[in-house]
């Protein structure tokens, strides 16, 4: 039996209503010429925290039991999980604490701060974040939510796919950001119980890319955390992982890496071409059909714009930065 069956991501759906945003998906003319297919952008810049998390950490939180969820929550994150569990905690009454690597973004511990969740930066990156945030759990009696290693996180991320299939039952690609695979993997889960022909893609940024480098090892590895224009893909997939390494290795049938100028011209064609707000991790799988870094000629495609959390002053410069190099005839 799988871990994880179609009946879960239907409770998920049920049970995180209330909570989240049914959001757009919409038809991309620029795009479909560009790649000679139709392509749709599944907008989950829409969702409520600004990012799809929302869905994972309200289906983990809304299954807790009264003990539990009087004692709280812990998690570690870069970012959106975090505030996605703040947000959760917060409307459920909940305590929650947010362990933080140093390198995360100041913007989004103020987000998590703002919600009300108590913000720890500890270690220098997500595995020494994550050993901290364990130790806390066993000392204070938190419940640890991971941001992807947990089957009703999964669940929970699987409900953009039947929102997906609903409104576009003639699907033959997905394209989806991959880092620890909880995304991708419920996605890619929907999908295929609908059709097994429907192509599953996962896009990773080419620093660090440990998914996909795990995926080559035919085992979990790790990589020494990079900067990334992409900061809500950065971080490991955890060398115990427990359910999305074999999650990805089955359901996934290709990836696709983007180099920082790519991921750079994805967010500033977005917000130009498309006038969407969207972060660095949110817009590689539009990037990768920008970048024609998958062959999707003939196809109806759907590609997951995962995220709008992004630094203003970072979108502002790069846009102008693109614009300048326009108005002087350099590249773009
Ligand atoms: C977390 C995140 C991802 C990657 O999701 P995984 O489940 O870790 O693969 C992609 N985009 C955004 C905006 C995220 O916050």
């Amino acid at each position: 039996m799988q871990p994880i069956e179609m009946r879960d991501l239907y409770g998920a759906r049920r049970r995180i209503a209330g909570m989240i945003r049914r959001t757009g998906l919409i038809h991309s003319p620029a795009l479909s010429a560009r790649c000679e297919a139709q392509v749709y952008l599944k907008l989950e810049t829409q969702q409520v925290t600004g990012a799809f998390k929302v869905r994972g950490a309200a289906n983990r939180l809304l299954q807790m039991t009264p003990g539990e969820r009087a004692r709280g929550v812990v998690t570690v994150s870069t970012g959106n999980h975090g505030r996605a569990v703040a947000h959760v905690a917060q409307a459920l009454g909940m305590r929650a604490v947010v362990c933080v690597p140093a390198l995360v973004l100041p913007h989004k511990v103020q987000a998590m701060r703002a919600l009300g969740a108590e913000v720890r930066v500890v270690g220098a990156n997500q595995d020494e974040a994550e050993a901290a945030a364990l130790e806390m759990a066993g000392r204070e009696g938190l419940t640890l939510v991971s941001p992807f290693d947990d089957l009703a996180v999964i669940a929970g991320q699987g409900t953009i796919g039947l929102e997906i299939l609903e409104e576009l039952p003639s699907i033959e690609v997905v394209v989806a950001p991959l880092s620890g695979g909880g995304l991708l993997g419920g996605i890619a889960l929907a999908l295929k119980a609908a059709s097994p022909s429907i192509r599953a893609v996962g896009v990773s940024m080419a620093r660090g890319p440990v998914m996909v480098e795990s995926l080559k090892a035919g085992r979990p590895v790790q990589l020494p955390e990079e900067k990334s224009l992409a900061d809500s893909l950065t971080g490991g997939i955890g060398l115990e992982n427990r359910y999305t390494f074999n999650l990805i290795r089955r359901l996934v049938d290709e990836t696709a890496l983007l180099h920082e100028d790519e991921i750079a011209a994805a967010m500033v064609y977005a917000l130009v071409e498309e006038r969407l707000v969207v972060e660095g991790g949110g817009s590689v799988a539009l990037g990768a059909l920008l970048h024609h870094k998958i062959d999707v000629a003939g196809k109806t495609v759907a590609a997951v714009v995962s995220g709008a959390n992004v630094d203003m002053a970072l979108l502002t410069r790069l846009a102008q930065g693109a614009a300048s190099a326009v108005s002087t005839g350099g590249p773009v």
